[in-house]
């Protein structure tokens, strides 16, 4: 049994599961490099820990955030206010 196998801890952050805890298994190697479907290959770990690990994952994968930001307005252009217009002398 894998809780057996870990001491009732979660692989990901070493803290041990609770009752209420959610677990999940996971690969330790991915079945795409080879990893076999066996329970050496197993490990149990939080199910938030494995969000957690994925979402480190797909932050590594987007590689630097270059935010360009693309908020630079040219002002001047068009000025729709005339300064003046509204200082014609009512007649
Ligand atoms: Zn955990």
């Amino acid at each position: 049994m894998l809780l057996k196998r870990q001491q009732g801890k979660c692989a990901f952050c070493g803290l041990y599961f609770r009752q209420e805890d959610l677990r999940e298994q996971d690969h330790i190697w991915p079945r795409a490099y080879g990893g076999v479907a066996s329970l050496a290959n197993l490990q149990l770990r939080h199910r938030h820990c494995h969000d957690r690990k994925t979402a480190l994952d797909s932050l590594q994968r987007l590689g630097g955030t270059d935010d360009n930001s693309q908020a630079i307005e040219e002002p001047g252009e068009g000025a729709t206010f005339t300064p003046g217009s509204e200082d014609e002398p009512a007649r």
